[in-house]
């Protein structure tokens, strides 16, 4: 059979993007996904939401995907509890003076584009939040609209909703090759041997879209970086904010049910282009050097078990952002993906413009700077507000 768009892979960016397409009547599409949706980064991510970014694109681009999670009931049928949209606000944490100033400059920038985040001193961070140790901070910005959601639900919601728009979405279908005739693309070959044909191919698989385009003769500086996490026994709801900072790296949240998830990047992180070299492992080192940070940071932790702790890959890029848009070198062919440590809030912003630029209509926020040429051009996007 021949679609109008054949995409690979099941995160968070294929199915928004497959969803977005199909509101926008591209016509026949299908969706193949190697294991089930979700079964990337995606599903090992902790899907914190923010739009404290530094540079005018990424708010622009982050309060558009804010407003995207505000709207997601009503736009896909499922209710907030439903895909547990906890807006606590994020807390940044400065912990030296030339780091504040920073964060005021990117709250700066942020407040241009309407967001009302507040600028902290060590006081008000005790005053407004006082399970938080203020031990070593310098000040902190709030933006109250940031926060989380449930990853494998919002993708779920999508899922459903873009096959009822007429979606075909197959799990436990990997691909493994791109097929390219004189300079264009002409369809997929799938690991069983059979091929799906379609002038369109968008790739949208994380850190596993290198080896992909490899297939197909292009080279993408885009690799996947080890990132551990865990998650705690549910405990009585004491924490709003998701806790960060930039410097030290962690994170920490409490989901609406209890539990907290954290993370911190690794020490020394390895570039992995090729999905054998991937390694999902948990560490020991991780374990302590979480524990140490969350319990300095909210010290109420000491008293609370920790139930799992797993891997994921950020996907990344040279500078920190997706690559999104049209392959120079292969006519139909598209590649999402090097959200590096923050795609999951992308993916909704992301699917809607990249769905306005595959369907010919004119984007809001113009993607283009972010097309993969870039990266051989050397014209690099620049984001101080980067956790890891
Ligand atoms: C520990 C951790 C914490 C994170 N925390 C956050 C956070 O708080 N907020 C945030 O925004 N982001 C966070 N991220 C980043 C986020 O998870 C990713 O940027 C995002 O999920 C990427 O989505 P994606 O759809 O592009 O890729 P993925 O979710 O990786 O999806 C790619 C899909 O492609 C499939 N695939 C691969 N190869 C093939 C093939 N050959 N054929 C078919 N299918 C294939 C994979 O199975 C996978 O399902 C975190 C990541 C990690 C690891």
């Amino acid at each position: 059979m021949t679609y109008e768009l054949i995409i690979i892979g099941g995160g968070i960016q294929g199915v928004a993007t497959a969803y977005e397409l199909a509101k926008r009547r591209a016509g026949k599409i299908l969706l193949l996904e190697k294991t089930i949706l979700t079964g990337g980064s995606t599903g090992s991510c902790a899907a914190g939401i923010r739009a404290q970014f530094g540079s005018e694109f990424n708010v622009r681009l982050m309060a558009r995907s804010l407003e995207i999670f505000e709207h997601m009931d009503e736009e896909l049928g499922y209710t907030k509890e439903y895909l547990e949209l906890w807006q606590g606000g994020y807390l940044v944490l400065a912990y030296s003076g030339k780091e504040f100033e920073g964060l005021k400059r990117n709250a700066e920038v942020q407040h241009r584009f309407g967001l009302d985040t507040a600028i902290l001193s060590p006081e008000e961070v005790e005053r407004d939040f006082p399970r938080v140790n203020i031990d070593g901070v310098v000040g902190a910005t709030y933006h109250s609209r940031d926060g989380h959601a449930d990853p494998f639900r919002v993708t779920f919601a999508y899922a459903e909703a873009a096959r009822k728009l007429g979606v075909e979405i197959r799990e436990w279908t990997p691909v493994s090759e791109i097929l390219v005739q004189n300079g264009k693309v002409r369809g997929v070959k799938l690991q069983d041997g059979s091929e799906e044909y379609s002038d369109r191919v968008l790739v949208t698989a994380g850190a596993w879209s290198t080896a992909l385009l490899k297939t197909a003769g292009i080279d993408l500086p885009l690799w996947g970086e080890k990132h551990e996490i865990l998650i705690t026994e549910p405990w009585e709801r004491v924490l709003g904010p998701m806790v960060i900072s930039f410097s030290r790296g962690f994170y920490i949240q409490q989901r609406p049910h209890g539990s907290f998830i954290m993370g911190l990047p690794p020490v020394n992180p390895e570039h992995w282009y090729e999905p054998e070299e991937f390694d999902f492992s948990s560490s020991m080192d991780f374990l302590m050097r979480m524990t140490k940070e969350a319990t300095h940071v909210l010290p109420f932790l000491q008293g609370v078990n920790i139930v799992r702790q797993w891997a994921g890959l950020y996907e990344m890029t040279p500078d920190h952002h997706h690559a999104i848009g049209p392959v120079d070198e292969v006519e139909g062919l598209w590649v999402a993906a090097g959200g590096s440590g923050h795609g999951f809030m992308f993916g909704p912003a992301m699917a809607e413009q990249l769905s306005k630029w595959m369907s010919g209509n004119s984007m809001d926020i113009d993607l283009t700077p972010l097309a993969p040429g870039r990266f051989k051009k050397g014209a690099l996007v620049v984001e101080p507000a980067v956790v890891g």
